[in-house]
């Protein structure tokens, strides 16, 4: 936990943490000591770990990187934090990340990372003129720069593999509802998944052992499938696995350096034994338009609950009751933020709502079917994490082309089926390429091992 804590100090102008108390980690690890020298300690036991600040921590304050949660300070656990820290691990801080888990390059946060009096875009380790990729960008900055062995992070789009594609390190979103969202501040409910990101695919099975498992009682979307010990499928043979290659994923939007990167770790997986299945997903395309309805529909309905009321910022100055509401939202939020509760709003008012919010879910719907159709003639699909790799910080400046750049990661999504990205070699100007591997429900074992043994 030292050790960390003092490579945090050391490249705090990545602005990859919002939050960290040396005596809280280091009373943790000392509590882990004590108990791994009576032998008690759990399969985490001391491992010093950080946490996405969109999972509310009792020891540590939570901002979802927003202004309109400076300062907020849980006074519980989410069920994800709780049970890394059952199994022994340590807390090193809070990470930096899109304000609301809403964006894909760590550009929108709210709040002055350690070490800083503003704030700032988290910085890509690989080149610190580059985005980290989101919306857990400090998550995957951490890991990448070895601030901490392993994190967690939250992808509704993509927010796991992305920035996982971005920093070159490995990240894994479970099949929806694996993992509890009690505690992860909500952005688009039907969507939210919490997930691990490392250096391998082994410490990711390891934290996605200890992470899930049924938790009914306080998240209604949480799945009664006990937790699985995902390390124990690693050594696995993937002698006749067949990858199925959406040829959608390798269309025009794709960069010629991610994809020569891609085709040669696809090559290497059949030097491994794997067998390469040309498939189709039609509705790809359909997935960013879809998306960006509903997870917007679902997210102004989420944000509602911050109105100067019950949580965080309020207004100083107003008027009555309704001008309280609207001052504290107007200065709570950022506009990525507000562009969205809009958008939602829009999409769900009366008159709008057959046209745009229920023909998305139809679709969904036949987007999620595309991939049961798919999945009769492969066992694990494949293809880019993203179109590109890492852009310049401040190069992508309109929503329209940031959205569109989640074209890969949103299928999966919108399935609820789980997806991972691991290294598989670097683009243009060195910057690192990830291979995602999208599988069917509750197959996070087989996704993991086909990792592992690339790795
Ligand atoms: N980039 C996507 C968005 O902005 C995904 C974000 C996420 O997965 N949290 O909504």
């Amino acid at each position: 936990a030292q050790h960390f804590l003092a490579r945090a100090k050391q490249h705090k102008h990545l602005g990859a943490f919002v939050a960290i108390h040396e005596d809280t980690t280091l009373a943790q690890a000392r509590a882990a000591d004590a108990l791994i020298a009576q032998g008690k300690g759990g399969r985490l036991a001391g491992v010093p770990i950080a946490h996405k600040d969109i999972f509310v921590t009792k020891d540590f304050p939570t901002t979802a990187a927003s202004k309109m949660l400076k300062g907020y300070q849980s006074p519980f656990d989410a069920t994800v934090v709780t049970k890394l820290t059952a199994s022994g691990a340590v807390t090193l801080g809070k990470l930096n990340c899109d304000e609301f888990a809403m964006g894909g390059a760590n550009e929108n946060s709210a709040i002055a990372p350690v070490g800083f009096d503003a704030a700032q875009p988290v910085r890509n380790p690989w080149n610190i003129e580059r985005v980290p990729g989101g919306s857990s960008g400090g998550s995957a900055a951490a890991v990448a720069a070895r601030l901490a062995p392993a994190v967690t992070g939250t992808d509704t789009g993509g927010s796991i593999r992305q920035p996982a594609s971005f920093c070159g390190i490995t990240g894994i979103k479970p099949t929806y509802g694996r993992a509890s969202r009690y505690g992860m501040i909500a952005f688009a409910s039907s969507l939210d998944q919490a997930g691990p990101m490392g250096r391998s695919a082994e410490d990711c099975a390891l934290l996605l052992s200890e992470m899930c498992g049924p938790d009914l009682d306080r998240d209604s979307t949480s799945l009664d499938v006990p937790a699985e010990d995902f390390t124990a499928q690693l050594n696995d043979s993937i002698e006749g696995l067949r990858i199925g290659v959406p040829a959608e994923f390798f269309g025009d939007g794709l960069s010629a350096d991610v994809r020569a990167a891609v085709d040669a770790s696809l090559k290497e997986y059949e030097k491994l034994g794997a067998k390469l299945v040309p498939i189709t997903l039609p509705r790809t395309e359909l997935s960013v338009p879809v998306y960006y309805i509903l997870a917007p529909a679902e997210a102004s309905s989420n944000l509602s609950r911050f109105d100067g009321v019950k949580f965080g910022h309020r207004a100083q100055k107003y008027a009555d009751l309704n001008d309280m509401y609207k001052k504290t939202r107007a200065e709570g939020f950022g506009d990525e933020v507000k562009r969205r509760i809009m958008i939602g709003a829009y999409v769900l008012s009366e008159g709008y709502y057959d046209a745009y919010y229920l023909q998305a879910q139809r679709i969904r719907r036949m987007i999620a079917d595309d991939f049961q159709t798919a999945f009769k003639d492969c066992d694990v699909i494949a293809g880019p994490a993203a179109p590109t790799t890492a852009w310049a910080i401040g190069g992508k400046s309109d929503p329209v082309s940031n959205y569109l750049a989640d074209i890969f990661t949103l299928p999966a999504s919108l399935a609820g089926l789980p997806g991972l990205s691991l290294p598989a070699g670097f683009g243009d100007a060195g910057m690192p390429v990830g291979l995602q591997l999208i599988g069917n429900y509750f197959s996070e074992g087989k996704l993991l091992n086909a990792a592992h043994r690339f790795q």
